[in-house]
């Protein structure tokens, strides 16, 4: 076959219509040159999963590269603002920290901060406590007060400038917000349930998608955000699934919303349960909800009546069931198909990481965009720029689960006694001695958030770093004194979250129900 090394591409096809698919679509009506013709095809009767209602703070990036306005787009998805996630009974029943998305104090001729804590509550013989760190994160004190404002941009040095935050928002606003987007960006919506996948006899190239009504839409390059079926990427293209259910064994999820409080929390609740965990997600108009599960831990009947019980109100719909698999797929670019979002792999919500996985492979699309040559090399990049993403990423969610001293169930005794990893069990070791943590590179996740959640789930350090021993001591107390002061004082003199959307972003009040609530898989 002769090279096409140069030819661009010329028709490109999405398939699937989800929070993937039209995040794709959307980047692309803003990247994508006129010489390219872009196509969703969605179907309605089958639906999107329809959760997925918390993010991190790298969406604003994304937001960013639409030049979307963030106020109209809170008031248009009914967002609220999130400074972190509150984790409640993770390392023992009755803990509760909260793992921020700002920075820990100031670290000190290159030391980082907790080193300097660490070596004071040391001292003072005091027991290292969960969130007894987060006195010196911005982001940990103003989420306890349920205070919000926007960080400042104009002094690097103020307090006010470490803040960092993300959103909660309804996922099926979102979803239809981006299409509006689309389409107004010259994005073809074909609506279709696809029956056949079309393919090349030589190379094996995925040439066309047949749809039930016999129409086919032919392309020369394909985006399956077709969901957990991946459609084109696992079931015509073979690419494998590698499973980690047997680190991460949650494999069920119930979703249901309750009515909305007056005064929403900036933060992600996650609360552990006997078997899994609930969320509670507030938005404007409602609060989304959730337990994840064990099936083999914990029956269906039970985890429903665990998250309900546990619900601020009234449930206003009722619950809906989603089954899924921790994993990804073993390669998630293949020939002329690319998988992006539930395709390609799932990590559970609970470090809300699946959008950012979603704009983490656009990102990467958009610097490697092929032509019809479809450079292997190119290829094999973005492969393992995705597969360490998101082997940093599950690291870090099973650090939750391993990092327990709960013995109140089979579940945590399980999570409690397994085999962990071994670049997750060198990071423990490595945090164990000297209070060390490295941030890996295409590791998400700050040294911050390594930090906040070993703390916070009481894997304390035998000591710190020994380059503290030659600050002085005296000196030391009056720093830790004077940057938990300014960082009370600056929380203290933030509007509420509350006050802040209701001045800025207070969206319409609209029927409290998901707007897609569709059937799950
Ligand atoms: P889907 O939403 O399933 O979309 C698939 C699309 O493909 C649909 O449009 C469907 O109609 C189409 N399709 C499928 N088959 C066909 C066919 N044969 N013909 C035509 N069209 C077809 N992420 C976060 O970042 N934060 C969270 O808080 C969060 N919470 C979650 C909670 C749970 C319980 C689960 C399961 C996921 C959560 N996620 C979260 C993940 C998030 O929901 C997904 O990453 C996101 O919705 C993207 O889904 P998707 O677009 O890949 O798939």
């Amino acid at each position: 076959m002769t090279s096409r090394i140069g030819e661009p591409i010329r028709n490109m096809v999405i398939v699937g219509g989800g929070t993937a698919g039209w995040m794709t679509a959307a980047a692309m009506a803003r990247m994508a040159s006129t010489e390219l013709s872009v196509t969703l095809i969605e179907s309605e009767e089958i639906g999107t999963v329809g959760v997925g209602e918390a993010t991190i703070p790298p969406l604003m990036d994304f937001n960013g590269l639409l030049g979307i306005d963030e106020n109209e787009f809170v008031r248009e998805t009914q967002a609220t603002f999130k400074l972190g996630i509150e984790f409640v009974n993770w390392g023992r029943e009755g803990d509760r920290y909260i793992h921020p998305f700002g920075v820990y104090g100031k670290n000190v001729h290159g030391v980082k901060f907790h080193n300097v804590w660490l070596r004071d509550r040391q001292l003072a013989g005091q027991p290292v406590e969960p969130d007894q760190i987060g006195d010196y994160c911005l982001s940990v004190v103003a989420a306890r007060g349920g205070r919000f404002m926007r960080p400042t941009t104009s002094d690097p040095n103020a307090v006010l400038s470490s803040l960092r935050y993300a959103f909660h928002f309804d996922a099926g606003l979102y979803a239809r917000y981006l299409r509006k987007y689309a389409d107004q960006g010259g994005i073809k919506r074909v609506e279709g349930r696809i029956e056949h996948v079309d393919q090349d006899g030589e190379t094996g190239f995925i040439t066309g998608v047949k749809l039930s009504d016999g129409r086919t839409i032919s392309g020369d390059f394909f985006v399956d955000c077709s969901g957990f079926r991946s459609m084109l990427l696992g079931d015509k293209l073979g690419v494998p699934f590698r499973s980690w259910q047997h680190w991460l064994p949650c494999d069920r999820a119930f979703a249901v919303p309750c009515a909305g409080t007056a005064n929403p929390t900036p933060y992600t609740r996650a609360t552990a349960g006997t078997a899994g965990w609930r969320w509670r997600i507030p938005l404007q108009h409602r609060i989304g909800n959730g337990h994840v599960f064990s099936s083999a831990h914990i029956d269906e009947e039970r985890a429903v009546s665990e998250l309900l019980d546990g619900l601020d109100g009234p449930p206003t719909a009722e619950p809906r069931l989603l089954r899924f698999t921790a994993g990804r797929r073993e390669r998630s670019w293949e020939k002329n198909c690319v998988a992006i979002g539930l395709s390609g792999g799932f990590l559970e919500p609970l470090e809300s990481t699946s959008i950012h996985l979603i704009q983490s492979g656009i990102f990467k699309l958009m610097g490697l965009f092929p032509d019809q040559g479809f450079d292997q090399v190119e290829i094999d990049k973005y492969n393992s720029f995705l597969t360490e993403e998101y082997d940093r990423i599950r690291d870090f969610i099973i650090l939750h689960y391993y990092a327990t001293e709960r013995t109140d169930s089979d579940f945590w005794n399980d999570c409690r006694t397994m085999n962990i990893p071994d670049t997750l069990a060198e990071k423990i070791a490595i945090w164990s001695g000297k209070a060390r943590v490295f941030r890996e590179p295409l590791d998400l996740f700050t040294e911050d958030s390594w930090i906040a959640v070993l703390l916070g789930q009481r894997i304390v350090p035998q000591s710190y770093d020994p380059l503290v021993r030659g600050f002085d001591i005296d000196e030391s107390k009056r720093f830790l004194t004077s940057t938990r002061d300014i960082i009370g004082k600056t929380a203290h003199a933030m509007p509420t979250h509350e006050q802040f959307l209701a001045r800025h972003c207070r969206a319409q009040p609209i029927d409290a129900r998901p707007v897609n609530a569709t059937a799950p898989v």
